[in-house]
């Protein structure tokens, strides 16, 4: 059968898409523009049988699948050549149960949806710091954001999950139905089937929120950052410590603490440490608005590379490395913004066994961040990220899986130890046998 006389028969309760339709190019069209890709077919999947008849569709006619939620994996994995791209974003909404705390969110949602729901009675549960990401991709990578030292990591929040499996099955995984389904989608990326369906806990956080900001010049920035890592080693759960570097020259330091911002205000003259700023700036923004303030800076339409590592020390050498951005290595003048945030407290606490997610032990996660509009400097931008990279690569003990690029198998294996990754390929075995799901940080099955 032909792609075109199968694809008439798809009875879709959303919308099938083929190239020359009017919304195909927005529907292939991803956060960074340097992606540009045509599906041969793109299902608009409005319910989880279209899930099931998308992925049934595509093996019946070989096509290759891209599994699209937020679209803000760094290098378009959403988005297959040719293949069959299964678009779950008509699949977007949110329930909030206040009294039992839990929050029912659809496989296409973005965070700004599950935040907004969740924040209406004063809930809320981890999720990254830019609205428009997806929680499919981000959950299932992992999910790092403000909560996470207090709650642990979004993944380390969902109570079960519904998944439509390669075979286009529909099983719900959770600690005690199909628990090593569980355990892979707990960090293991979009190896094992498509979620349609997210299960989280959610937590009384209130809705204020401080964050705290001190620019130091270039002079005085690594006996500042020196400070605010030994700082950092026993700083409050509310409080996650940021620092970013950048072309301005200046350095940034402070922290970001969800809850009472008194309890903040008190905490702040212990950032005395660091030495005297030239420019501080403490805001007190609505959790929701906290969720969103990077929404701009971080918008569609323009090309983007990036690069990350997981740090379990700062030794003063890498602090150095990541003042200079690779600065040094003949591609300065392309040098990325490169910043830190910290991990620790609850996501430290989950037992390694546990999930999926590798690294707990992380104490900073490091990673550079770029725009641009001209594709005649895509080379030397990638070249300038690799070079600020590779710095720091002496130091990193690992990488957050969802801040992979272009690194492929050897990426995988930086993002989960050796006895993880052949965990993770047993059930990868079992759930996903053809490796029908590999645009993603690909687990192999076994034998391929
Ligand atoms: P998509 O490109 O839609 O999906 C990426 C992959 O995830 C797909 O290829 C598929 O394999 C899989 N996938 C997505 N949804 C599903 C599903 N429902 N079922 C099965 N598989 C699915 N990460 C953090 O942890 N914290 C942050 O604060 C954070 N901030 C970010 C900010 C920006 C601007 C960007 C671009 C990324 C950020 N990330 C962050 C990284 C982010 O978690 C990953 O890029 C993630 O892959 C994005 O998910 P998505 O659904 O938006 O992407």
């Amino acid at each position: 059968m032909t792609t075109a006389t199968k694809a008439a028969t798809m009875n879709l309760d959303g919308q099938l898409l083929l190239p020359g339709d009017d919304d195909y190019d927005q529907a292939r069209a991803v956060w960074n523009a340097m992606v540009d890709r045509r599906p041969r077919l793109i299902a608009r999947c409005a319910s989880v049988a279209d899930v099931v008849t998308a992925v049934r569709t595509a093996r019946e006619l070989d096509l290759e699948i891209g599994v699209r939620c937020g679209g803000h994996s760094g290098t378009g994995l959403a988005v297959p050549d040719g293949g069959l791209m299964i678009d779950l974003t008509p699949l977007n909404d949110v329930s909030v149960d206040p009294v039992r705390r839990r929050a029912i969110v659809r496989g296409g949602a973005l965070l700004g949806a599950l935040d907004r729901a969740a924040q209406a009675h004063g809930l809320a549960t981890t999720a990254g710091n830019v609205s428009h990401t997806g929680v499919g991709g981000l959950t299932l990578g992992g999910g790092m954001g403000w909560l996470a030292r207090q709650y642990g990591l979004a993944c380390d929040n969902v109570e079960s999950y519904q998944v439509v499996t390669a075979a286009g099955e529909v099983v719900r995984a959770s600690r005690d139905e199909h628990p090593d389904l569980f355990w892979g989608l707990r960090g293991g990326g979009g190896n094992f089937g498509i979620v349609t369906e997210f299960e989280f806990r959610l937590h009384d956080t209130g809705t204020r929120t401080l964050v705290a900001e001190y620019d130091f010049p270039l002079e005085r920035a690594a006996a500042a950052l020196r400070a605010w890592r030994d700082l950092n080693a026993e700083a409050p759960r509310r409080a996650t410590f940021t620092a970013s570097v950048g072309r301005n020259g200046l350095t940034t330091l402070g922290f970001v603490w969800v809850g009472d911002p008194a309890a903040a205000r008190a905490y702040l003259p212990a950032l005395r440490a660091l030495g005297r700023p030239v420019a501080a700036r403490v805001t007190e923004p609505s959790y929701v608005a906290l969720q969103t303030r990077e929404d701009s800076v971080q918008g569609h339409t323009y090309r983007r590379y990036s690069k990350g590592h997981y740090l379990r020390t700062l030794p003063d050498a890498a602090i150095e490395a990541f003042l200079l951005r690779g600065t040094e290595s003949g591609h300065g003048s392309y040098a990325p913004n490169a910043g830190l945030q910290a991990y620790g407290g609850a996501i430290d606490e989950v037992p390694d066994a546990d999930a999926a997610f590798s690294h707990r032990g992380t104490v900073f996660e490091w990673g550079t961040g770029m725009r641009w509009t001209d594709a005649g400097e895509d080379a030397a931008r990638m070249a300038a990220s690799r070079a600020a990279a590779a710095t720091l690569a002496p130091y990193a003990s690992g990488v957050y899986v969802n801040a992979l690029a272009d690194e492929g198998a050897e990426g995988v294996r930086r993002a989960y130890p050796a006895a993880k990754l052949a965990r993770l390929r047993t059930v990868k075995d079992v759930y996903d046998p053809d490796n029908v799901f590999h645009l993603n940080q690909n687990i192999r099955p076994t034998g391929r």
